[in-house]
């Protein structure tokens, strides 16, 4: 099951902010900008819930919104804007690292890559840290409506299966997501309610 209302829970600094790991973790991540807060909103049908992980003060956070009382949904904050002092990022990366290895309940981290840009240096870097921490990941295309035809689409999914080749906790499957027209959303729900 993947249904209940859905609400923000915390935002978490450190480890011992953790929520009890007691029922089934997705989280999402991606660059600023790829769509992460529309397809969170998308997929649980709430308008502006996660736009409270875009706000300032929030970027250092690991957001979590539960869903019922079945599973949690972790909202990571953008990454590729390299805004913050290197002190804040490190105390980030090391929050992230501890989370990201150590949470026996997190059962799939969804990588948002935009379909017009395809897999970027930016986006290896999490990839590497998640092959690092033994999660599985699988990578959702966002914004497919901006694709223009079936050339452009096979070319990002070229790129894409490419760049994911060499990564082990890539889980194979691609989801091509529209959160503007839906595409997508019903078989990300799917995923999710697979992995309870
Ligand atoms: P975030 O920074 O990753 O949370 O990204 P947002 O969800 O705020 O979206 C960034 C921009 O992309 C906004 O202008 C959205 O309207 C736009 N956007 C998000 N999803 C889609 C989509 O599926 N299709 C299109 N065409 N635009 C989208």
């Amino acid at each position: 099951m993947f249904a209940g209302p859905v609400d923000f829970l915390k935002g978490v600094v450190a480890m011992d902010g953790l929520p009890a790991a007691d029922r089934v973790e997705v989280c999402f991540a991606g660059r600023s900008n790829v769509g992460k807060s529309s397809l969170i909103n998308a997929l649980t049908g709430r308008k502006s819930l996660a736009r409270a992980s875009n706000t300032p003060g929030r970027t250092q956070e690991i957001n979590f919104f539960t869903v019922g009382d079945s599973h949690y949904i972790v909202d990571l904050p953008g990454y590729g804007y390299a805004s913050a002092p290197l002190p804040v990022v490190e105390k980030w990366q090391r929050l992230l690292r501890r989370y990201l290895s150590g949470r026996p309940t997190l059962r799939r981290v969804f990588v948002l890559i935009d379909s017009r840009h395809g897999i970027k240096k930016v986006d290896q870097e999490i990839l590497a840290l998640l092959d690092s921490s033994a999660v599985t990941f699988q990578v959702v295309l966002t914004k497919i409506d901006k694709l223009r035809n079936d050339a452009e689409r096979e070319r990002v999914l070229t790129q894409v299966r490419g760049a994911l080749a060499p990564h082990p906790a890539a889980f194979p499957e691609l989801v091509l997501t529209s959160s503007e027209r839906g595409d997508g959303i019903a078989t990300l729900r799917s995923i999710i309610a697979s992995l309870a």
